[in-house]
């Protein structure tokens, strides 16, 4: 718990002098508590890339060891679990780390519920914001700025409401078969610190520091 949290708690357990008081006091220091436990103290958006390269042969190493190590289905579990607790406390409008780091791809139907939303003809929406993305014709354009361009000065998603499913899904740790997915999922740690904090809390889980000091 940081130090000026913990004066204010002292402070307030300090001139408690009646039930309400001592209400209020366990009240605050729980909420204190479980903010930091679920993401209080995690790296900060603007650092992550950094932490995350360093810690990249040791984050491989560890990809290696659930290869060879974990159940499925366990390890499916486990990022459920953290992937529901840790969404449901961070603030993705304080990081927009992906909107700033991928490039969009929509399909056609996307494409249409957008250009709808924004009450624009789909040519002249495709025009202004897409630009070809080179795949296939189910997935013919991407959006063409980087940072989105429909990122909003804080933080939100202008088309929040119809936003493309890749960007609902980001990043993706509440999806089955993780273990087949560890190689993404160490690179999306690079970029979103709600990863990069799940697999060093599931390195503690599965007892792998200890494993990598024999
Ligand atoms: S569409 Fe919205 S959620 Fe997706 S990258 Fe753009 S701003 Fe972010
Ligand atoms: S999903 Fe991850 S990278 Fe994207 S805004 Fe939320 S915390 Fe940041």
């Amino acid at each position: 718990m940081q130090k000026p949290l913990v004066c204010f708690q002292l402070n307030l357990l300090w001139k408690a002098d009646d039930f309400d008081d001592i209400i209020s006091f366990v009240f605050f220091t729980i909420l204190i508590i479980a903010t930091v436990k679920m993401g209080g103290n995690m790296v900060r958006p603007d650092e992550v890339k950094v932490k995350a390269q360093r810690l990249g042969e040791q984050n491989y190493k560890f990809r290696a060891f659930l290869k060879n190590r974990a159940d499925r289905d366990e390890l499916d579990a486990k990022f459920l679990k953290l992937h529901n607790e840790m969404f449901a406390v961070f603030d993705c409008c304080k990081c927009t780390n992906c909107c700033k780091a991928f490039s969009i791809i929509l399909d056609n139907g996307e494409i249409k519920k957008i250009a709808a939303s924004l009450g624009m003809i789909e040519n002249d929406f495709i025009t202004e914001y897409l630009a070809n993305a080179d795949l296939d014709d189910e997935k013919p354009y991407k959006i063409k700025e980087m940072p989105c361009s429909f990122l909003l000065s804080d933080g939100r998603c202008r088309i929040q409401d119809c936003k493309p499913d890749v960007c609902a899904e980001f990043p993706f740790t509440n999806q089955p078969d993780r273990l087949l997915r560890l190689y993404s999922i160490i690179g999306h740690a690079e970029i979103c610190p709600v990863v990069f904090e799940m697999l060093e809390r599931l390195k503690g889980m599965y007892g792998f520091r200890n494993w990598v000091r024999k």
